[in-house]
């Protein structure tokens, strides 16, 4: 059922903490870790602990959650030192999905070019 635990899934696991993970911040309702496969100096993914297959249908399911993965997505900037940064919700596989469990990319610590590929 949306937003309950899947066994499947590998973010769900990590937040629950089956799996392990470089977890940089917590709260009630978000995990956020670093990406394993960094693609910039700061590459963390800030997911929420209910399981939703995308920023959308958290979004529409659960707004306040959604807002909760926005304002870690700034604390982890924050920690960081980032006076820039991007966040990315790549959403469907020809987009790059690879896990279906809502997260946001926090990218910074680089020069990020516009349009990204
Ligand atoms: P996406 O391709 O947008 O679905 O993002 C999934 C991200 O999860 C990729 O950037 C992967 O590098 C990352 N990832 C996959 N497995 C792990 C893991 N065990 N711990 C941390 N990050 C992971
Ligand atoms: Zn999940």
């Amino acid at each position: 059922m949306s937003g309950q635990p899947q066994d499947d899934c590998l973010f769900c696991k990590i937040a629950e903490g089956h799996i392990p993970a470089t977890i940089v911040r917590e709260t009630e309702t978000t995990v956020a870790f670093r990406d394993i496969n960094p693609q910039a100096p700061t590459h963390v993914l800030v997911i929420p602990r209910a399981h939703y297959e995308n920023a959308a249908e958290l979004a529409a399911a659960e707004p306040t959650i959604a807002a909760d993965v926005l304002r870690e997505a700034k604390a982890v900037a924050e920690e960081d030192k980032l006076e820039s940064y991007r966040v990315v919700f790549n959403t469907g596989s020809g987009a790059g999905q690879t896990v279906w469990h809502a997260h946001a990319h926090v990218l910074g610590g680089r020069g990020l070019h516009w349009p990204p590929g």
